[in-house]
């Protein structure tokens, strides 16, 4: 952006950006549908906060900006108000912004915070409230603030504990975190998908019917992401024996690791790394790849690392997320409308950018 651009031209391109943004969100939230790849996205989403941060008086409550996923269009899910808002992330592209990202947050804190960095999972985020130690409801993320109660499918999803069991569990709390799909799952989805479309097809045919003909009626899915959320989002009334056989199929194959939580009574707790032995002591699931480092440069090595091994772990990431792990700087940190001020997200290169200069290195 020039320094130079005048308040009219930045709002015209304000406009115009948020609503390409808005068509792009909706799609993707509501109808698991991406009509840009998510790196095309978030640049289009980085200009407008660059937009914003030169026009503060642009950035207003209607600015994606300030909001969490998209208004709701359920397919049939009741709505549920989470009883603390579930938030989204901030982005940061490289380790110069990440670096910057903390210099902001040690200043804010008066002291040097120990960094919690975690894979940040390509799932969808699931909200898990439970009393007394039992699941009461399973809600997805939604806009924030109302997401849709998909407890009803949660007895076919077997990596989500019913009953917690342990000492000292919360009366009521919310346990915040990312349904996702394995890697060597995603691939077994997509294999059953091929041997229902040929046992389809075969069907056809003895009936005598064209086999090339048919509808495409099991389509591979595109990625890990939209099978998981597709897998979840499904209503089992209304589909016949085979389809409900199906969906069962589907869920059992959904993981689960919590990496938050939304309200929360006693115990208090030092730290968010503390909280994770707890809540897995209790019988829910936590990532097994999360460390703490003292120093923004042993939290870059980490990022760079994990880059190295991107596609070595059991399920597909797309950045690192970053947490203050002392507990009492989140309160003191607090939040924007969007996001907690107290984590960030650090996003590795699209793949498809990476695949291009790789193929140009090679003369391909
Ligand atoms: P996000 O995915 O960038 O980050 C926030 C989410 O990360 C949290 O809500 C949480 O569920 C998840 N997460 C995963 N691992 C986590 C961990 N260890 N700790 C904490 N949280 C963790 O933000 P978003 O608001 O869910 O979605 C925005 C992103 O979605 C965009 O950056 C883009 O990649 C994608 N998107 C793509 C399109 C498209 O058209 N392609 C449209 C809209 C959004």
């Amino acid at each position: 952006m020039s320094e130079t651009q005048d308040f009219d031209s930045a709002r015209a391109e304000w406009e115009e950006l948020r609503e390409q943004i808005e068509r792009y969100r909706t799609a993707y939230y509501s109808e698991g549908v991406s009509l840009v790849s998510d790196g095309q996205y978030d640049e289009l989403f980085h200009r407008l906060e660059a937009l914003e941060r030169a026009h503060p008086e642009l950035a207003g409550q209607d600015s994606p900006t300030q909001e969490v996923g998209a208004a709701l269009v359920s397919v049939g899910f009741p709505p549920h108000e989470h009883a603390e808002r579930m938030l989204s992330l901030d982005n940061v592209f490289s380790l110069k912004e990440f670096a910057e990202w903390a210099a902001k947050v040690r200043e804010a804190a008066g002291r040097a915070p120990r960094w919690l960095s975690e894979l940040k999972i390509d799932g969808l985020a699931i909200s898990l409230a439970y009393r007394d130690g039992v699941l009461e409801t399973a809600t997805t993320r939604g806009d924030g603030r109302v997401g849709e109660d998909i407890t009803e499918n949660v007895d076919w999803i077997p990596v989500i504990p019913r009953r917690l069991v342990g000492e000292g569990i919360p009366p009521f709390f919310e346990a915040r975190g990312e349904v996702f799909i394995a890697t060597a799952d995603f691939e077994a989805m997509n294999g059953r998908q091929h041997e229902l479309q040929a046992a389809y097809a075969a069907e056809q045919a003895a009936a005598g019917k064209d086999p090339d003909a048919v509808a495409v009626r099991f389509p591979e899915f595109a990625n890990a992401r939209n099978a998981a959320a597709g897998s979840l989002r499904q209503r089992r009334a209304e589909k016949s024996e085979a389809q409900r056989a199906l969906m069962r199929e589907r869920l059992g194959r959904l993981s689960l690791y919590i990496h938050g939580i939304g309200a929360w009574q006693h115990p208090e707790l030092p730290n968010q790394s503390d909280l994770y032995g707890l809540l897995s002591g209790w019988g829910l699931p936590v990532s097994p790849h999360s460390r703490v480092f003292d120093t923004v440069e042993a939290v870059q090595a980490f990022i760079e690392d994990c880059g190295v091994h991107r596609h070595d772990f059991e399920h597909e990431i797309d950045g690192i997320v970053v947490k203050v792990d002392e507990l009492a700087l989140h309160d003191e940190l607090g939040a924007t409308s969007r996001a907690p001020r107290w984590a960030i997200a650090y996003k590795y290169p699209p793949e498809e950018v990476v695949t291009r200069l790789l193929a140009i290195e090679v003369g391909i």
